[in-house]
């Protein structure tokens, strides 16, 4: 009973990697996954997609987003992107965790003022320090003063993973004003979440959901965080499954056999990504 044609409907997707330039040409034989993570690429299938803007997300690993492994390089390089195709792409800041907590919030504060960033990405598997952990509380009062979208990446291996939704919640009792997006739903800990107020944007785990519960169920989950919280994201075009070619038609096809009607479909695919970047 499909409502809407995500194919044909306007989106944003509110999570993906690009990896700049720079990167690329130094690593001219990598085979990977990541040779699609490429912004010439990546823009000329947008039209075709009707995938309107996109967010770069960093990866808090300094090595992937630049050849000056700094974070001050990485957050140039997002803003170099960002200004090669105005009004088509929002990025948000990295944080380095070789740094001081009050050099990462610095590093933030430039990153959102000086180059035009849109927020912040927090990735506890790529650091290896646990969302709730002391680091990050400057960084989270920061981005609930500031109203700026602090996306978290959560995908937990095991209970008690440093990305574990229980961090989680314990991060939005401490910071109740965060705007904050979960990314991934906190893969198979997703439930856990119904009780904060967080967006969560449904990358990479989506497809997971649908192997694993089938689209009803799939469809259920979503609808237990309400159509005003749910992000349409995809990773691109990093999937545990898909190739990078075929994860926009597979995340269409989930879609398109949901219940959702099509302001709901609008409010998922654009209206509340837009309306949480400001
Ligand atoms: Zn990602």
């Amino acid at each position: 009973m499909a409502f809407t044609n995500w194919k044909e409907l306007k989106k944003m997707d509110a999570h993906i990697h690009i990896l700049p330039d720079a990167v690329h040409e130094a690593n001219p034989n990598a085979e990977d996954v990541w040779r699609y993570a490429d912004l010439k690429q990546y823009r000329s299938m947008m039209d075709e997609l009707h995938i309107e803007k996109a967010i770069i997300m960093p990866l808090n690993d300094s090595w992937l987003m630049s050849m000056e492994f700094t974070v001050h390089a990485v957050h140039q390089n997002l803003r170099a992107m960002k200004n090669q195709y105005p009004d088509k792409f929002y990025a948000f800041a990295d944080v380095d965790t070789r740094n001081t907590p009050a050099q990462s919030v610095d590093a933030i504060i430039q990153a959102i003022d000086s180059y035009g960033l849109d927020g912040i990405k927090i990735h506890p598997n790529n650091t290896g320090i646990a969302l709730d952990d002391a680091y990050n509380n400057p960084i989270f009062t920061l981005a609930q003063q500031r109203h700026i979208p602090i996306a978290i990446h959560s995908y937990p291996n095991e209970e008690h993973d440093v990305s574990a939704t229980e961090r989680i919640v314990k991060v939005a009792e401490r910071y109740p004003d965060l705007k904050l997006i979960v990314s991934h739903m906190g893969g198979f800990q997703w439930a856990r979440l119904r009780s904060i107020g967080c967006y969560v944007d449904m990358s990479a785990i989506l497809p997971d959901y649908v192997r694993t519960f089938g689209i009803a169920k799939t469809n259920e989950i979503l609808r237990a965080f309400g159509v005003d919280r749910l992000l349409f994201a995809t990773d691109y075009p990093d999937n545990r499954v898909l190739q990078p070619d075929g994860i926009y038609n597979a995340y269409f096809d989930m879609l398109n056999q949901m219940d959702f009607t099509a302001e709901e479909a609008e409010r998922i695919a654009y209206g509340n990504t837009k309306d949480l970047l400001g």
